[in-house]
């Protein structure tokens, strides 16, 4: 059988997504909306998830984790005001779905995944699919890459108590970084400038992301 890797059904249901889930909700960035019109999602998601790809929720990949939901993506990548010589850390890379949004928005990305066969298998397809400025790394993320950094800018996709202190370490000045905060059931994005050296937060959407684990305190 032909591969499927992207159909004109795919393309069709990701313009879709697009329109109906991002766009028609209220992200403007057009740089985020071609990147996501652009990324195969069903690439990153287990076979029998592929039909649901382009639903907006997130989907299990094994692990007990998922690939995020693309309207919450989507409020992440724009609130970051990615530029194209960007720097950037992704905390949590889990399917690789974020880190090739990353790769297409900016010029490098460091990508973190605590579970090896995660970072292996997003190594595996973000490499299969031809991103060449992503390189992925096993670890705890939530002590951020101290050496690559700095970033312009980091993502979590991982919920943490509180921000994790050397990811604000690892910030360039006037980079940016976002990242769920709260527990289980409650948390809110946070929007995290660093100007002059110190934190300038914004409290944005609520959300629901898996806990980022770390064996030491943050
Ligand atoms: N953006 C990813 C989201 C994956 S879910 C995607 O769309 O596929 C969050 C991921 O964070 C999981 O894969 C989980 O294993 C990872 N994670 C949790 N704690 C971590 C830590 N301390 N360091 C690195 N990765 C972590």
């Amino acid at each position: 059988m032909a591969s499927a890797a992207d159909s004109p059904i795919y393309a069709t249901l990701r313009q879709r997504m697009v329109d109906e889930h991002l766009r028609a909700r209220g992200i403007s960035d057009e740089r985020v909306l071609e990147a996501m019109a652009c990324v195969p999602r069903h690439e990153f998601a287990p076979p029998r998830y592929r039909d649901q790809a382009y639903e907006d929720h997130p989907l299990p990949i094994g692990e007990g984790q998922t690939i995020s939901q693309p309207y919450i993506v989507a409020i992440m990548l724009e609130a970051l005001s990615l530029m194209p010589s960007d720097r950037v850390l992704e905390v949590g890379t889990g399917s690789g779905y974020v880190s090739a949004l990353l790769a297409q928005l900016t010029a490098e990305v460091i990508a973190i995944e605590r579970y090896p066969a995660l970072a292996d298998s997003a190594s595996a397809v973000l490499s299969r699919l031809g991103y060449r400025n992503v390189r992925v790394v096993v670890g705890d993320g939530s002590r951020g890459f101290a050496e690559a950094a700095p970033y312009n800018a980091i993502i979590v996709s991982a919920a943490a108590p509180q921000l994790p202190h050397e990811l604000m370490e690892q910030l360039a000045e006037g980079g940016r970084l976002i990242i769920p905060i709260g527990w289980e059931d409650s948390q809110q994005l946070q929007l995290i400038e660093k100007r002059n050296g110190q934190p300038r937060t914004s409290l944005r959407e609520l959300c629901r992301f898996v806990p980022l684990i770390s064996d030491k305190p943050m």
